[in-house]
């Protein structure tokens, strides 16, 4: 069987097509990351209209390249949550009328619930149950997958997400009036101007939360500290509005530290509590990452360091697939049309709340010792 997928959830229009041998046969996307960049931050009604504009051409020229029309597919599938209503609207309203058009069955699909099992996409071997973490621009969530159709939530963010957090920090640090850094994405700019420090550690960050047992998250108080030493250089070296201060690469570094020492710990909170509570059969123990800011390969190499320390083997997604994209979307509906949950002939009154498990789960306590 083939699937085609449509991905609208926030800024990116993309559409993938993938055979239940999980064999990638078309893709595209379409990127509004310059737009926003632009507009100072995603702008929901202009997200919407530019979702509208593209939706139709992106999934064309999806089956264009897989050379197939939409009688070749069986199912077709949309992120209907979460992300923002105006543009999941338009990704979701298109997936049912391609489905009432050509009498196909509809299958709704969680946009974090497709960030995490695009890893079984390329590691086939990659069984049921197991940890992941995701870090987007949106959320920061550490949960136990046990099934297409089962997660066991353990922590989320309870403030800003990551991406978030780089997105500002890029924005207040005017990253952008450097030529090298106009069409980056902020947790990119932030990785590209780290990687030019010589000594961040004169920005003493301490990673929040240290105190508490628990897997919950937070960014917003590095961000501030973070924004706090901006000004403080700004008004000490008499750095122009449209400048960047002299310490940014060092400054960056640090924040981009301090981020992963706590997604660091954070992991080993959650380790202990699988291994503490057997979730996990030992032999088989993975860790995915996934969503946009797995694609930091600072982060990633502390989240090995962790890995190692505990017997979990890694899996990251490519690039690619770690930022937001029409393949995941098809991915996890393929899963799901595998194992006949959530595919819907009559999908007209279907209630989003009940398609999505990890969406509806309920903290576990983690904190308690047993
Ligand atoms: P969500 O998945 O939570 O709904 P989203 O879909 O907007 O949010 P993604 O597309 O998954 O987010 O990821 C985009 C985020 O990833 C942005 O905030 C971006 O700054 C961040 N990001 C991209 N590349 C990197 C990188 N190399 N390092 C850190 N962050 C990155
Ligand atoms: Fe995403």
């Amino acid at each position: 069987s083939v699937i085609l997928g449509i991905e609208s959830s926030c800024d990116d229009t993309g559409c993938g097509i993938i055979d239940t041998e999980g064999n990638i046969l078309g893709e595209s996307l379409h990127s509004q990351l310059l737009v926003h960049l632009n507009n100072g931050g995603i702008i929901p009604p202009v997200a919407g209209v530019l979702h509208r504009k593209n939706i139709e051409q992106v999934v064309e020229s999806a089956l264009k390249s897989a050379n197939l029309s939409m009688k070749d597919i069986d199912a077709v599938a949309a992120t209907v949550k979460p992300g923002l209503p105006m543009s999941l609207e338009v990704g979701t309203m298109f997936g049912k009328l391609l489905c009432r058009k050509h009498q196909k069955p509809f299958i709704p699909i969680h946009h974090m619930e497709a960030h995490a099992l695009t890893a079984r996409l390329q590691n086939p071997s990659l069984e049921f149950p197991f940890l992941v973490l995701l870090i987007s621009g949106g959320h920061c969530l550490l949960a136990v997958a046990h099934s297409v159709d089962k997660f066991a939530l353990l922590g989320e963010s309870i403030d800003d997400a990551p991406g978030e957090a780089f997105d500002k920090m890029a924005r207040r640090m005017k990253l952008r009036n450097l030529p090298e850094y106009y069409e980056l994405s902020g947790g990119q700019a932030i990785e590209l101007a780290a990687s030019k420090a010589d000594d961040p550690l004169q920005f003493p960050f301490t990673p929040p939360l240290l105190q508490y047992k628990d897997c919950k998250f937070s960014f917003a108080g590095a961000k501030n500290v973070c924004k706090y030493y901006i000004e403080k250089e700004e008004l000490s070296k008499g750095v122009a509005p449209d400048e960047v201060i002299p310490d940014v690469a060092n400054l960056s570094a640090a924040f981009l530290l301090v981020v992963t020492k706590h997604l660091c710990q954070r992991l080993q909170r959650a380790m202990e509590y699988v291994a503490r509570k057997s979730l996990i059969p030992i032999e088989r123990q993975t860790l995915v990452v996934s969503g946009g800011v797995a694609c930091n390969n600072f982060i990633a190499q502390g989240l090995e360091i962790v890995c190692n320390e505990y017997n979990y083997k890694l899996v990251r997604p490519p690039a690619k697939l770690c930022t937001d994209n029409g393949i995941m979307v098809a991915w996890n509906a393929v899963e799901r049309w595998k194992a006949n949950i959530g595919v819907y002939k009559d999908f007209e009154g279907i209630e989003v709340e009940k398609i999505s498990p990890l969406g509806a789960s309920l903290i576990e306590d983690v904190s308690r010792e047993n």
